[in-house]
């Protein structure tokens, strides 16, 4: 199966990857990739914590359909939440 895959202006070739999940337990809800996204990809999401009683917020993928698979958001975060893949075509 072929990957999609891209060129640069300079016409060098490149795989871009896509992103796929975010990882709720290392989110700490910064906000960082949101602002970074271009697209409308991500959205804030809250989690309810029954257990202790207490609400969080955390980044969700909403969109993933509307990805351009540039990495912004992974530059942008901390705590290295998200997870890409490239795209079989
Ligand atoms: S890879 Fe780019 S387009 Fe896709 S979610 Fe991250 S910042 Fe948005
Ligand atoms: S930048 Fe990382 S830690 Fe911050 S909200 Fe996005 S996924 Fe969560």
């Amino acid at each position: 199966m072929a990957l999609l895959t891209g060129i640069t202006k300079g016409g060098a070739s490149w795989t871009p990857t896509f992103v796929e999940a975010i990882d709720p337990e290392s989110c700490i809800g910064c906000g960082r990739c949101f602002k970074s996204c271009s697209r409308t990809v991500l959205a804030p999401t809250e989690i309810e914590d029954e257990e202790n009683d207490t609400i969080s917020m955390v980044m969700d993928v909403a969109d993933a359909d509307d990805c351009i698979g540039c990495a912004g958001c992974a530059v942008a975060c901390p705590k290295d939440c998200f997870t890409f893949a490239p795209m079989e075509v």
